[in-house]
């Protein structure tokens, strides 16, 4: 498999890394080392490093700005692609939006909000690449992702596909890929608003997250999904876990959807208290509690040789 990085790092312009540690790639701050890390230059680059990696039978998957992942101690066996080098951006007539999806959702709102653009302004302050706010259909404020996404384009081994968002299947922070594709480039239709309102929603927006999100420690968001006609946050304060640890994981004192890396947690202590919550409040409240946050990785790091 070295023969796959050296072609890797032959034929892309981007950068390939080797072992490199997914806790420097995750708002968490935890995870073990990825076998490849592919930062392409560009969409050839993505479209070149998927085909190697196919040839190769190298398993691989987009990781964005990690702001919503798990990634398991033993880190990730095959290739992850981080499309941050992928951020342009198009304002067209009619309120059409085309970027791609390395850029920050923070610097794509702001420019809309600039712009008199209405659609995601609700969504100020979400941290995040663009790929993974429509892979996660990311919302707040009463907005999604899926209510202006009007069509992405896939890369794939075989060349990138265009495809109507409406064929993704939105669903509450979900919504269906292709099997082996990864979102390069999303179009946006957003509607004309006077400036002066939405720049008031976003600062609005801003600072209702500073004051609501300020846990004081490294985190992913909410941990888990609202299930039904409830929040999550209030069956895990009504089940007593306020403040609950697990090593060095902290279920945050000011919200309790979010668990917080006190400084030294590994993603065991992180997996230990997702678990512990959904079973107290199973048994205290008779709700399954199901993770927002994405879980991935192995929880061991395989010998040396065994590894790609
Ligand atoms: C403090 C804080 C507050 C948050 N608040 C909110 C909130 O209010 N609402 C909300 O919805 N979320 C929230 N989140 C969660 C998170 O920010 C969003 O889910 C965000 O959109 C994830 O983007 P990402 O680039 O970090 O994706 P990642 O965490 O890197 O990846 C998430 C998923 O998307 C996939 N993915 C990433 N890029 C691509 C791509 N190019 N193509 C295909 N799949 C891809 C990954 O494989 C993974 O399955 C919050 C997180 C934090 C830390």
């Amino acid at each position: 498999m070295s023969s796959l990085f050296e072609s890797l790092k032959d034929s892309l312009r981007g950068s390939v890394l080797k072992d490199e540690p997914m806790a420097a790639h995750t708002s968490w701050r935890v995870g073990g080392p990825a076998d490849l890390f592919i930062l392409p230059a560009d969409r050839q680059d993505v479209l070149t490093a998927l085909r190697l990696l196919k040839a190769a039978q190298c398993p691989w998957l987009p990781v964005g700005s990690g702001s919503n992942l798990l990634v398991r101690d033993g880190g990730i066996r095959g290739a992850v692609l981080n499309l941050s080098n992928l951020r342009q951006l198009q304002f067209l007539a009619n309120g059409l939006v085309v970027a791609e999806a390395g850029l920050p959702v923070t610097r794509l709102i702001r420019l809309c909000v600039e712009k008199g653009l209405q659609g995601l302004e609700a969504l100020a302050g979400i941290p995040g690449s663009l790929g993974g706010a429509v892979a996660m259909n990311a919302g707040a404020g009463g907005q999604e992702m899926s209510e202006v996404v009007t069509e992405v384009v896939l890369a794939t081994a075989t060349g990138e596909i265009r495809r109507p968002g409406g064929d993704l299947q939105f669903a509450y922070r979900r919504c269906e890929l292709p099997p082996q594709s990864l979102l390069v480039e999303v179009s946006l239709s957003m509607t004309t608003a006077d400036p002066q309102e939405l720049q008031r929603i976003y600062r609005e927006r801003i600072a209702h997250r500073r004051q609501a999100h300020a846990v004081g420690g490294a985190n992913a968001g909410s941990v888990f999904k609202n299930p039904a006609g409830v929040q999550a946050w209030k069956l895990i304060d009504q089940a007593g876990l306020r403040g609950a640890t697990v090593g060095g994981a902290k279920v945050s004192e000011r919200h309790t959807n979010f668990i917080v890396n006190t400084g030294k947690a590994r993603a065991t202590d992180i997996l230990s208290l997702i678990e512990r919550i959904k079973e107290t409040v199973r048994a205290s409240q008779g709700v399954d509690l199901e993770p927002e946050v994405k879980i991935i990785g192995s929880d061991e790091l395989p010998a040396r040789d065994e590894r790609i």
